[in-house]
Parts: C-alpha cells; sequence; structure tokens
C-alpha cells in the first residue's frame, strides 16, 4: 500500500515525501482511514510503531478542510504523559504541516510558562501538551478547550502509570462533549479499557501489530554476570564493540547517576535521563545523543518513554525490569521503522525470576552467554532484589484477563503513589 491510496491531502503527502517515508506502517495503514472519515479509534500501538503520523496525518486533514475562526481557538489537543514525548510530537505536527496553514505549540512543565502563554495568545489550532502545564494554563484562564473537535490521548497506559487519571478526567470536562476521540496504548488493561469507555463513543480498534511479536525481530541476549562485574561488563561490550549509540536501561535514577559517571571515568561520553534532571538537562542530553557526541544513554523506563530515537542500534538492561511488559517497551526501542537492532541483558542471581517471568511473557527463551572474566557468582543468593528498588512485584497489580497482564495502576494507585514510584524512576 502506498500513502497515496489513504485518502491524504497533497500537502500531506509533499510532507510525507520530505520526511523519506515510502510506504505506511501498518498502524497508519489501519488508522489513518476510520479517523479520516470522523471515527473514534483506539489503537493498540507502542512507540517506534509510527503510530504519532498515524494520527497526526489525518487530524491535520481534518482540521485543514474545516473551517478556521479567526482567533485561531486550539481544534485538536494531544495529550501525552512526558514533556519529552511532547516535544517529539509536536515536532511531527510542525512538520506534516509544513504545507499547510496550520499553526501549533507544545506546552509542558518544567519550562517558564510565558513563552508558551504569548504562543497561546496569538492562536493555536493543534495543541500538544502534557496534563499538568495544561490544567494549570486552563486555571489560569490563558488557554480554552471549548472549541477542541479533535482529542488525542497518547500511550495511555503511562499516562495512568504516572497517576494522572484524575487530571484526564478534568481535561475531559474541559472539552466539548462532541468531539472527535483517539487513545493510543501500548497494552490494554482492564483500567485502560475503563478508561477508553468513558472516552470514546463506538471506537474502531485497530492493532499495530500482534501484542509483543515485536521481540522476535530483535536481537536478544541475556549475559549471566554477577552484580558487582556488571558496570565492568558494560564499559567492555561498548568499548570493545565500539557501539556509538547505546541506550542503556537501571532501574533507578540513582543507578543511572552512578553507572553514568563510571562510564565517563573509563573514557565513554554518557548522560543520565531520568525524572530528577531538568528539563534543559534531558534535551541536551537527547540532543547529544542523537548527533552522536554523547554515545551512551542511561535511562530509567519512564525517562526513555516515547524518545524518538530512530535506528537504535543496542539497548542494554543492566538491571532487567521487574515489570516483564517494560521489557518489551525497552527493547522495542532497537526494532524502530524496520532497522534491526541487538537488546542485551545483565542477569544477575536475584534476577533470575523476573527473567522467567520476562520469558514467559514473550514467549521464547533468551539466549545466555556468560563472558569470561564476568562470571556469575555461584553463591549470590537468587532471591528476588527488594521493594523499593523500583516498583516490587508485590505491588503489581493482578493481571488482568489480557495477554500482557495489567501494567497499570490500580484504582487505588492514585496521583500521588502513582507519582512516588515515578519519581523513583
Ligand atoms: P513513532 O512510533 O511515531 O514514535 O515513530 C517511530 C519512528 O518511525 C519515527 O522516527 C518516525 O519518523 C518514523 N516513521 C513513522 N512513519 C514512518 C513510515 N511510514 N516510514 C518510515 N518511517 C516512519
Amino acid at each position: 500500500m502506498s500513502f497515496n491510496s489513504l485518502g491524504l491531502s497533497d500537502a500531506l503527502l509533499k510532507a510525507i515525501n520530505k520526511k523519506g517515508y515510502d510506504t505506511p506502517s501498518p498502524i497508519q495503514e489501519k488508522a489513518i482511514p476510520p479517523i479520516l472519515e470522523g471515527k473514534d479509534v483506539l489503537a493498540s500501538a507502542q512507540t517506534g510503531t509510527g503510530k504519532t503520523a498515524g494520527f497526526t496525518l489525518p487530524l491535520l486533514q481534518i482540521l485543514s478542510e474545516g473551517t478556521t475562526k479567526r482567533n485561531r481557538p486550539v481544534r485538536a489537543l494531544i495529550l501525552t504523559p512526558t514533556r519529552e514525548l511532547a516535544a517529539q510530537i509536536f515536532e511531527n505536527v510542525k512538520e506534516y504541516s509544513e504545507f499547510l496553514d496550520i499553526r501549533s505549540a507544545v506546552i509542558f512543565g518544567g519550562v517558564n510558562q510565558r513563552p508558551q502563554v504569548a504562543q497561546l495568545r496569538r492562536g493555536v489550532d493543534v495543541l500538544v501538551a502534557t496534563p499538568g502545564r495544561l490544567l494549570d494554563l486552563c486555571n489560569q484562564n490563558v488557554l480554552s478547550l471549548s472549541s477542541v473537535e479533535i482529542f488525542v490521548l497518547d500511550e495511555a497506559d503511562r499516562m495512568l502509570d504516572m497517576g494522572f487519571v484524575r487530571d484526564i478526567e478534568r481535561i475531559i470536562k474541559l472539552i466539548p462533549k462532541k468531539r472527535q476521540n483517539l487513545m493510543f496504548s501500548a497494552t490494554f488493561s482492564k483500567d485502560i479499557k475503563k478508561l477508553a469507555n468513558g472516552i470514546l463513543t463506538y471506537p474502531v480498534s485497530v492493532e499495530a501489530t500482534p501484542e509483543n511479536t515485536t521481540v522476535e525481530v530483535i536481537q536478544q541476549k541475556v549475559f549471566r554476570v554477577a552484580k558487582g562485574k556488571k558496570t565492568g561488563l558494560v564499559i567492555k561490550l561498548i568499548s570493545e564493540g565500539n557501539w556509538q549509540q547505546v541506550l542503556v536501561f537501571t532501574r533507578t535514577k540513582h543507578g543511572a547517576n552512578n553507572l553514568t559517571k563510571k562510564l565517563i571515568s573509563s573514557g565513554i561520553t554518557a548522560a543520565a535521563i531520568h525524572g530528577n534532571k531538568s528539563q534543559g538537562a534531558r534535551t541536551k542530553a537527547l540532543a547529544g545523543f542523537k548527533d552522536g557526541s554523547i554515545r551512551v544513554m542511561v535511562a530509567t523506563d519512564i525517562a526513555a518513554r516515547g524518545l524518538d530515537i530512530p535506528l537504535l542500534p543496542h539497548v542494554i538492561n543492566f538491571e532487567i525490569p521487574n515489570i516483564s511488559e517494560d521489557y518489551v517497551h525497552r527493547i522495542g526501542r532497537t526494532g524502530r521503522a524496520g532497522a534491526s537492532g541487538e537488546a542485551i541483558s545483565l542477569v544477575s542471581a536475584d534476577e533470575t525470576s523476573f527473567l522467567a517471568d520476562i520469558q514467559k511473557l514473550i514467549g521464547m527463551k533468551i539466549p545466555v552467554e556468560i563472558i569470561e572474566g564476568f562470571e556469575p557468582d555461584p553463591n549470590a543468593s537468587t532471591e528476588p532484589i527488594k521493594q523499593g528498588q523500583g516498583r516490587s512485584r508485590n505491588q503489581r497489580p493482578k493481571a488482568g484477563g489480557n495477554k500482557t497482564g495489567n501494567r497499570n495502576a490500580k484504582k487505588s494507585n492514585t496521583s500521588n503513589s502513582g507519582r512516588r514510584s515515578r519519581d523513583r524512576r
């Protein structure tokens, strides 16, 4: 299938061509036609599937075919959980709307609101926002959402995970009841389905790929290693393999900082990206990582979620996640837009049961290797890592009957508890 046959306008096709895309990705093929028909869409797609263009292209087409009011109120609202993701979606919106008369803006917290307010005052058709700053600006009456025609909820599962459910409910109350809704989520727990029921009207469901199949095209490896030798092994792999762009996941912010320091002192350029880093520091790290001046980015799960880094060749799990679905998200960073990648997990004795859970989820055994000089400690306990070093398995909500289990916060996990778990990461 080609983009021409999806019913997109010449101005959009020109922008797509400029981006260098030849064919629509599966999610684009499936989501664009119903969105253009004005239907609500519930899409199962994770980052890397091309989902952003999947909702942005038809949204821009609908807006450009409609009537623009003189004062240019917000007509499309794209809500997303993290600042990085907001910034990336905004970049995409700008690129895809280059040949249209559409104005767009992005608002997120952690930076001065003045320039954002000034831009909103000039009039904006498409607004990309994180929930907190959006509500702040609405409360200050500098922004009205009463003309929103299309509402996009991106990464809905992560929104719930981060404790944004109340904020989403507040935002829904500020937008007109009659609107088109598009909801994207990588996983579908009971809570996500409940949220979808409250937002969407007779949605068309679309799926990027059957869940978790992406893992099959990524080369995965486990290195069994003693806990204390993991840093040395990471340094060896990166230097001897001469790897130039590596994303390393740690379970905690503290762990990310520690590893970054050690990489730098062994001569490997690295930066940490996590919830405690300022927006400026995160943007700088990401820019450095993209332009090649930083070889290694060390990230926690939440900070890395949604980062747009095409063609990522190497992902290392310094610690494997205790929430199995996070593993799928992490290694999905390597298989982007058809490019192949390698995902390596360093597994110490205390992570044995997490590895078993992951293998069960992805339905395959990951090949195991041991590197000389970095052998596992035969005397180490296989007792799982204790609570306080990331979300505990005991805190994990019960599987909600879906294939991937329920990775989201339970109803009781409201803003506070959700934010606590995010703070650690
Ligand atoms: P996303 O899942 O929206 O984060 O997109 C993942 C990456 O794929 C981004 O770098 C996009 O620029 C790229 N991309 C999106 N659609 C296509 C396409 N049809 N062909 C090639 N690359 C694409």
